[in-house]
């Protein structure tokens, strides 16, 4: 049993892994104490594989599993977690975005009796305003609407105490996000502040379309707002209503023209029908997830093993 488990999910990373690797395996072992490598390779079209067969042979604990296929970066980080022996996890990208030093700074606060310890980013190179405005927005939207305290500047980069790791295991939901799951677990939790560099090559798998998938699985399986939200906003809309028609008897009662009263009808109804559509698509949102649970599929594949039962 090592102590420590890396987990790392890899998609495509012919260019990263062996960097990867010659980064982080000499700083482990300053630590001496052991520890294993879990790369999960996430159906990857590349030589990812082969690359991660050598270093399995070269090395004992360097331990492999490949995905069927594509299954998202989140299922492979459950994977590795399924996987994973250690006393503590730590989850790193294979980019080197997330640094070795930094994961040493963690195992510090976890030796100090934190659960949980954060990669806080101080700074992002390499990262579009747009894609920090939105992480920006993502968190503070997650926070509002599902009351977890979720941390900003926080990706996946963190240190998990056994405990936590079992806890998060013991979550059986398909749509899942780890992030929002840590939050909603607890325990006792702290921050590593770091800056993150670009990736050391090949470039980022993450699309507007992928991070919005992302985004609805931390906050569909755990806020019910958007299936209550409609009763409030139907019974606002109800009294409007009402105080328009007594407003309308009681002008035309008075006789007092109002002439472009029709002249408000139809961006009235086009509010209306537009606000009430995208409730209903909120609804079916949570549908297409308990459908997801229902139909109970396995959340990964794996094909293949290397350096594990
Ligand atoms: N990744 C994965 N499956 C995917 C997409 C990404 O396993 O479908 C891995 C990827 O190989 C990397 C980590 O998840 O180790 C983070 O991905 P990436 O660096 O592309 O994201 P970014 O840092 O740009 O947010
Ligand atoms: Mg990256």
């Amino acid at each position: 049993m090592s102590k420590y488990s890396i987990v790392v999910p890899a998609y495509n990373e012919e260019a990263t892994l062996r960097l990867f690797y010659e980064a982080t395996v000499p700083a482990f072992e300053t630590l001496n104490e052991e520890f294993e490598i879990i790369f999960v390779n996430d159906g990857s079209t590349d030589r990812t594989q082969e690359i991660l067969a050598e270093l399995a042979k070269q090395d004992a604990r360097v331990k492999v599993c490949r995905f069927s296929r594509n299954f998202g970066q989140q299922a492979a980080l459950l994977c590795g977690m399924q996987q994973a022996s250690g006393e503590a996890v730590i989850a790193m990208d294979a980019d080197l975005q997330d640094s070795p030093e930094t994961a040493l700074a963690m195992i510090e606060k976890w030796k100090e009796g934190y659960e949980v310890v954060h990669g806080k980013r101080r700074t992002r190179k390499g990262e579009s305003a747009f894609k920090k405005r939105t992480a920006d927005l993502f968190y503070s939207l997650t926070r509002k609407i599902t009351g977890l305290n979720i941390p900003s500047n926080v990706g996946d980069f963190k240190l998990y105490d056994r405990k936590v790791v079992n806890a998060i295991l013991s979550m059986g939901e398909h749509d899942r996000l780890l992030r929002t799951q840590t939050a909603w677990v607890g325990f006792k939790q702290t921050f590593v502040e770091f800056d993150r560099p670009e990736r050391i090559a090949g470039k980022s798998h993450y699309t507007l379309k992928k991070m919005t998938r992302l985004a609805q699985s931390g906050i569909l399986p755990n806020t019910e707002a958007g299936l209550t939200f409609p009763i409030k906003l139907g019974l606002f809309f109800g009294f409007a209503s009402v105080a328009c028609l007594i407003t309308f008897i009681v002008l035309t009662c008075l006789g007092i023209s109002f002439g472009g009263l029709t002249a408000w009808l139809f961006p009235t109804i086009g509010l209306v029908s537009t606000i009430t559509l995208i409730c209903q698509g909120i609804a079916n949102l949570h549908t297409a997830m308990i459908y997801r649970e229902v139909q109970n599929r396995p959340k990964y594949i794996i094909a293949e093993t290397l350096n594990l039962e």
